[in-house]
């Protein structure tokens, strides 16, 4: 028997300095391990999780029924459903006509985005646009709410310092923010919002409960910053403004980034816990906050332990299934499984991958990247991640549980778009399948991650079959949230509108 050391054609594709090696690989797994073959013990827990996760056909066609129905019953009364169906006071969108300099600012799970943009109206569009990005301190996700909203406000400080060039904005006014809260809020007008729970890893204390405007605007004052906020958004809010500003055929908007939710148009008189002024455009933005739907979805030991040790057990069950935060975490769990039950790889279970989170989601995405015959990136990332030294065979396998987890996150996304698609189809017939419906996508999992979009897209197609699947165009709106912020803010712009 060969042993699984850097002399084998696997193992030795990536340079690990001897001294560090000998510190991962006990001695006794060099001698007793071939260097293709993984121990039988991991093929059963393979097997039962490939099992678990299976999304066939009727599987999405009942998830697509479920959100359909969970979205009735949200829309009947407050607190009918999972899904809390936000109104989201926008019931308006872009028309093109918008001029002048606006800002936006974005606060997602992992990152804070600022923008400006200088709108010119249906000829110049937009006339010119910056941006910034800061990632969001860790230790700011678990503070308390003065010291995350005055980071924030720090931020837009320095960036509105900058303005300059093409950026112009008329004496006596004050520069106006769209702002995109990806956290459910409960909104109570287009420029108010009381924040509902914080989710995707946030346990900020002092927030839940106020008016996230408020929150912003005591920050600002604090930095002596003299902006006003004309309109909170939800993320998916922004991108749908931000999408339809370019094409009129946007009815749906997803978000699948470190988190996941979705909005669409709804008509006002499908709303029955709706009370008081209707607008005269008759329809509305709905937030669904779908990341809350939990109805019928293939969950594994993995998923339910997962979400027991979270900081929100029994909440965001589908976000937790099918968003960037958890999918890198769900295979990291199953690997642990296999290493310690199966020997994936060798006779110790290596340390690092006993902690929670080491695996992120955007290095399953490199390793499912990799072609190479060897598999050397998929080594190379295990190794440098979890200090996980691996022959071809278990990569192969790790190759397997991410794909596994990856097209189950695809396909149930993509089930839950045509739930989406199919409430709107029924009380319209012909408003979805009828014409041209754009579905637009946005979020670091969605742009990043090929298999998942392609997994998404497929089970689309699968479900709508190909006549409907011709109609229904899913497309990628890059930063379209920070836009339609933006635009959003021009809507709702406290001065005469020049539109
Ligand atoms: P946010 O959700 O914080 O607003 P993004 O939309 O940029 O931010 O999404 C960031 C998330 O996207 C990350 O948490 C990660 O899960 C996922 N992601 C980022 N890059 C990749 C990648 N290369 N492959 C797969 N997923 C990625
Ligand atoms: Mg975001």
């Amino acid at each position: 028997m060969s042993t699984v050391t850097a002399t084998s054609p696997a193992a030795g594709s990536f340079c690990i300095p001897r001294s560090r090696r000998r510190i991962n690989m006990p001695r006794f797994t060099m001698t007793v391990r071939s260097s293709n073959a993984v121990s039988v013990g991991v093929a059963p827990i393979l097997t039962k999780f490939k099992h678990d996760c299976a999304t066939p056909l009727p599987l999405l066609r009942h998830v697509a029924d479920a959100m359909a129905t969970d979205m009735r019953a949200g829309l009947a009364v407050d607190g009918g459903s999972d899904l809390k169906m936000i109104l989201s006071y926008v019931d308006t969108l872009p028309t093109g006509n918008e001029r002048g300099l606006f800002y936006a600012l974005d606060l997602g799970g992992t990152n804070f985005r600022v923008l400006r943009v200088q709108l010119g109206g249906k000829e110049e569009r937009v006339i010119a646009t910056e941006f910034d990005q800061v990632s969001i301190p860790q230790e700011l996700m678990f503070g308390t709410s003065e010291e995350l909203f005055d980071f924030i406000a720090s931020g837009l400080a320095k960036f509105a310092e900058k303005e300059g060039g093409k950026f112009h904005l008329p004496p006596g006014r004050k520069r106006e923010i769209g702002f995109t809260f990806s956290f459910p809020v409960r909104q109570t007008s287009i420029d108010s919002g009381i924040l509902i729970k914080w989710t995707k890893g946030f346990a900020v204390s002092g927030t839940a409960g106020r008016d996230v405007v408020a929150c912003l605007n005591e920050a600002m004052d604090r930095q002596g910053l003299d902006m006003r906020v004309s309109a909170l958004v939800n993320d998916t809010v922004g991108t749908l403004a931000g999408a339809r500003y370019w094409d009129d055929d946007v009815m749906v908007a997803v978000i699948l980034g470190t988190g996941t939710n979705a909005c669409y148009v709804e008509r006002m008189d499908a709303i029955p816990k709706l009370q008081g002024h209707v607008p005269p455009s008759g329809r509305t933005i709905v937030n669904t906050e779908w990341g809350a739907f939990s109805n019928g979805l293939p969950l594994t030991v993995f998923d339910r332990d997962m979400d027991a040790a979270s900081i929100n057990p029994g909440e965001q069950i589908f976000e937790k299934t099918i968003s960037g935060m958890y999918l890198g975490e769900i295979v990291r769990r199953v690997l642990l499984k296999m290493a310690a039950e199966g020997s994936l790889f060798g006779e110790s279970v290596p340390e690092k991958l006993s902690t929670p989170f080491v695996l992120r989601t955007p290095d399953l995405s490199a390793m499912q990247q990799d072609t190479s015959d060897d598999l050397n990136v998929v080594g190379s990332i295990l190794y440098n991640i979890a200090g996980v030294e691996s022959n071809l065979s278990a990569r192969k396998i790790v190759l397997e549980v991410c794909d596994t987890i990856v097209m189950r996150g695809g396909r149930l996304a993509g089930a839950g778009i045509v739930g989406i698609l199919q409430k709107m189809e029924e009380d319209s017939t012909g408003l979805i399948f009828g014409k041209r419906t754009v579905v637009a996508m946005d979020g670091g999992l969605y742009e990043h991650y090929p298999q998942y979009k392609r997994y998404l897209k497929d089970a689309v197609k699968e479900i709508l079959g190909l006549e409907k699947s011709k109609i229904v165009v899913i497309e990628h709106t890059k930063d379209g949230s920070g836009i339609g912020a933006s635009l959003l803010a021009a809507s709702n712009s406290e001065y005469e509108h020049d539109f």
